[in-house]
């Protein structure tokens, strides 16, 4: 079932979703049940699953010398979807990506998710790749995940990149993308994010999810000026529980958000890690009470294969 059809079927009331990251090469799928199992008491309508592109990294020679090889950290990502459509009967939502992808490979991508049942994607443009400074696609790759909303939009009316294929089939995807109340790390503005956010929707997506944030103000100016900028669609927030005190420089670092002065405060001031789990615990819980309160249609909680946090919050919230 499609995403805006859990949230039409809802009729009002809050959704709990999440998000996991596909293990580490070498582990197998158990950990992913493991952390999907505990959230499972919550009726998510779908789970997200992220997509890790390829790396680069550099081999000693022994002379001197260093030798580049590529390489995925966490592939995997189509085979848990399926996995988790399979044990849970939800709906498991891939991430799909311009970096890493030419359009035939998006392509083939798709056919392989139309055959086992995936109805929902969330179309990204990716990062750059840690030695780049810029993002670049492939040769023949997409630059912005509006272009890639576009391809996913024209197999959905049965045009293939071949057009002299006869009797297509048309797929039947719900498209998702990403919005940032704080802004896309590279926007020069806001105004400027949404004004391509809203071109993301044009193309055929139906509904967006944010950027995790720790302050709600933030969430609901940007909803207010999507709004105003004319975006219809449901705005998902994204939330993270903080867990650790090195969070406190990684999060705005990584991700160019900003966290409140209280929390900072109480994190720097926690006696431990153990501490801060439920100082991030407790944070999130207020900020979801009052998220659910103001009608949000969903919350999407990123788990990073966590699943203690996220469940102590749950329990409070739905
Ligand atoms: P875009 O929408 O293409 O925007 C990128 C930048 O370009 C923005 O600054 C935008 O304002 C600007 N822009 C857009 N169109 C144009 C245009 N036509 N002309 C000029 N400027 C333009 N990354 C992963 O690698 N794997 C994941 O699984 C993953 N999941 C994510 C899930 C969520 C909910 C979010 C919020 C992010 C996720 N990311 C993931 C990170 C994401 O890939 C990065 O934030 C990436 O840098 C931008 O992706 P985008 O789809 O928002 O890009």
């Amino acid at each position: 079932m499609k995403v805006i059809e859990h949230i039409e079927k809802a009729n009002g009331s809050t959704l709990f979703s999440f998000e996991i990251l596909p293990p580490l090469k070498g582990q197998n799928i158990k950990s992913i049940f493991d952390s999907i199992d505990p959230l499972m008491e919550f009726k998510p309508p779908f789970i997200d699953v992220t997509y890790h592109r390829e790396e680069y990294v550099y081999k000693e020679l022994g002379n001197g010398l260093l030798e580049k090889h590529i390489i995925r950290k966490r592939p995997g990502t189509v085979g848990i979807c399926a996995a988790i459509q399979n044990k849970y009967s939800v709906d498991a939502i891939p991430h799909i990506l311009c970096g890493g992808f030419s359009k035939e490979d998006t392509e083939n991508f798709l056919i392989d998710l139309d055959f086992l049942g995936i109805d929902n994607v969330l179309a990204l443009r990716g990062d750059a790749v840690a030695s780049e400074t810029y993002f670049k696609p492939e040769k023949d790759g997409h630059n912005y995940a509006s272009d890639l909303v576009k391809q996913i939009v024209d197999l959905n009316t049965g045009k293939y990149l071949d057009e002299e294929l006869q009797n297509s089939s048309a797929t039947d995807f719900c498209i998702g993308v990403a919005g940032y109340p704080e802004k896309h790390m590279e926007a020069p503005s806001l105004d400027s994010d949404i004004h391509f956010l809203k071109k993301k929707i044009k193309s055929g997506a139906s509904y967006i999810v944010t950027q995790m944030f720790f302050d709600n103000s933030k969430f609901f100016e940007f909803v207010e000026k999507c709004r105003a900028a004319g975006i219809t669609v449901p705005i998902i927030p994204g939330l993270k529980p903080i867990s650790t005190k090195k969070q406190l420089n990684l999060i705005p670092h990584r991700f160019k958000v900003d966290l409140p002065d209280d929390l900072i405060m109480a994190v720097v001031r926690a006696e431990d890690n153990k501490a801060v789990r439920q100082i991030g615990i407790e944070w999130c819980i207020e900020q979801s009470k009052e998220l659910v309160a103001k009608g949000v249609p969903l919350l999407h909680y990123y788990s990073m294969g966590k699943s203690d946090n996220i469940k102590a919050i749950a329990k409070e919230v739905f």
